[in-house]
């Protein structure tokens, strides 16, 4: 007799084992299906997110930070060290046991749950039943209620540059290199070019990155992107806009990669490449033609704002849909997937998404940009505070960057907030949360905050909006 649960989740990942739990939590009987494999062949829940990216990138990030600031910062707070040597074997241990940990914690998550963990490639087939081939055994078919796809996504290849595993590699296996490139090249200054070019650019590689665009981070404020510019180069990351590759090849000495940008072909040798330029929807076998699930021109499950695809009682989140492909993004499709296969009422601010950029600075970022509100013709006014005038930043020793609001000139509401800078990716919550509010600057300009703290840039970025900064002379 084939089994059957009241909902089915296709991948867990930070998408669809949060939505698991979720509908658990609602006394729904699940069953999670999973067949993610790592590199020694065992199979570990928490898809790429805990595999092979946000978790491993900021375990390597905040180990080569410290490496670094070691070596270059210790000194100016008067720490004496000797010479500071990298043991990259040890971190890299470090970096597998933090995953081992998380990964082997989900799995503990989804049992206290009474989530059913199967362990295979699912399929959904017409009619709400799901195809659950284990990685042992053989193919079941199960009932759902209802089904939510969480497949996730895989890095884009380029056809001039494909992955072989060892010297041109994807984002996953630059996080697992056993010794240091001493040439590295990244192709795409991204979110994944940017962080793992600052990883290894601080344990001693010389990294050069080749971008396509001609504006740097064109996705952020361009006030933000311009200190950040600043300070990546000041780091020692070379990185080349404008600069399209046109091939690649391997030999003895490493890898030619050739480019082309405003002054014609150029070229550069590197002994490692790491291909950066984004990732695309994972749908393989995902689900029979007759299932009725459609997929847009760029290869992402259709859906509507509430994640419903057009099969009724079968909803798809995370990196599979449209949006951005962030892991707080998917967690929260996932519980509002659940809460409505429960009958709740549930949406998500998807104008309210926070960005983060885990480099040193950090860069962080939640609503729209100046250029964006500018294009929107909405009147608007902005104030920046900048780290280098905060108590708590200069005795951090990380006084570069600033904090940016944009609010509405009739109104007051708050448009969109950029920081870069010391811990930006913790201090945009509170920005979110007033974003989330439909806060004023005023509300956070009345707000308390702790003295001396980072938050307090964000408090006097908002009195500066209305050039009633107490720290900083206003504009
Ligand atoms: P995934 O995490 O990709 O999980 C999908 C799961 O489904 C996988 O386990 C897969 O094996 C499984 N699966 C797929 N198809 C099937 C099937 N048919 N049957 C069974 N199982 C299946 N985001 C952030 O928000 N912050 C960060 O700091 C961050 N850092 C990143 C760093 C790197 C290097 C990378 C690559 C990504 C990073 N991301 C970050 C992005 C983040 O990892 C993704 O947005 C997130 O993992 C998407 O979650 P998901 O659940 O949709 O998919
Ligand atoms: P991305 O979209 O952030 O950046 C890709 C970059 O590559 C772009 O700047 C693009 O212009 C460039 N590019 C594209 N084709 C190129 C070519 N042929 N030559 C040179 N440059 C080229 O993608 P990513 O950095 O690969 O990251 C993938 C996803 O993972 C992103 O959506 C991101 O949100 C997510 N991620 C998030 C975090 C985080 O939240 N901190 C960290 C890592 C990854």
């Amino acid at each position: 007799m084939s089994k059957s649960y009241d909902v089915v989740v296709i991948g867990a990942g930070p998408a669809g084992y949060i939505a698991a739990i979720r509908a658990a939590q609602h006394g729904k009987t699940v069953a999670c299906i999973d067949e993610w494999k790592n590199r020694d062949g065992k199979h570990a829940f928490g898809g790429t997110c805990l595999n092979a990216g946000c978790i491993p990138s900021k375990a390597m990030l905040e180990s080569s930070e410290l490496f670094h600031r070691a070596r270059h910062e210790f000194k100016k707070h008067g720490i004496k060290t000797g010479e500071v040597e990298l043991d990259i074997a040890v971190m890299q241990k470090r970096r597998a046991t933090i995953v081992r940990q998380l990964t082997g914690g989900i799995a503990g998550l989804l049992k206290a749950n009474k989530v059913d963990g199967l362990i295979g490639h699912g399929k959904l087939l017409p009619g709400k039943q799901v195809e659950f081939t284990p990685v042992a055994g053989s193919v079941e078919i199960i009932n759902a209620g209802n089904v939510i796809l969480a497949s996730g996504s895989s890095p884009i290849e380029l056809s001039i540059a494909p992955f072989d595993g060892d010297k041109i590699v994807d984002s996953w296996s630059a996080l697992e290199f056993d010794e240091v490139p001493r040439r590295l090249g990244v192709v795409g200054a991204g979110v994944i070019g940017l962080e793992l070019g600052s990883v290894w650019s601080r344990l001693g590689s010389e990294v050069t990155v080749l971008e396509a665009m001609e504006d740097f981070l064109f996705m952020a404020d361009r006030d933000v992107a311009k200190v950040a510019a600043k300070d990546y180069k000041q780091q020692g990351l070379d990185i080349k806009l404008g600069a399209k590759v046109s091939a690649t090849k391997t030999g003895k000495n490493g890898i030619e990669v050739t480019y082309e940008d405003k002054d014609g072909p150029q070229s550069i040798e590197v002994d490692k490449l790491v291909v950066a330029v984004g990732r695309k929807p994972h749908t393989d076998g995902l689900f029979a033609d007759e299932a009725g699930i459609q997929l847009d021109e760029r290869g992402f499950i259709v859906v509507d704002d509430e994640c419903r695809t057009r099969v009724k009682g079968v909803y798809a989140v995370g990196d599979c849909v449209r949006g951005p492909m962030l892991a707080h993004k998917g967690s929260e499709e996932g519980v509002m997937a659940a809460d409505l296969i429960a009958g709740e009422i549930a949406e998500l601010n998807y104008n309210v998404i926070p960005s983060v950029i885990y480099t040193a600075p950090e860069i962080a970022w939640v609503g729209k940009t100046e250029a964006e509100v500018q294009q929107s013709g909405r009147a608007y006014k902005t104030g920046s505070f900048p780290f280098a005038a905060s108590g708590r930043a200069k005795a951090m020793e990380q006084t570069s960057g600033m904090v940016k609001i944009i609010s509405s000139k009739d109104d007051d509401e708050i448009l969109g907030v950029h920081i870069v800078g010391p811990m930006a990716g913790e201090l945009i919550s509170e920005a979110v949360l007033a974003m989330e509010f439909s806060a004023s600057t005023e509300d956070i300009q009345r707000t308390i905050h702790a003295h001396p703290s980072l938050a307090e840039a964000v408090h006097e970025a908002s009195l500066a909006v209305d050039n009633k900064a107490l720290n900083f002379p206003n504009k």
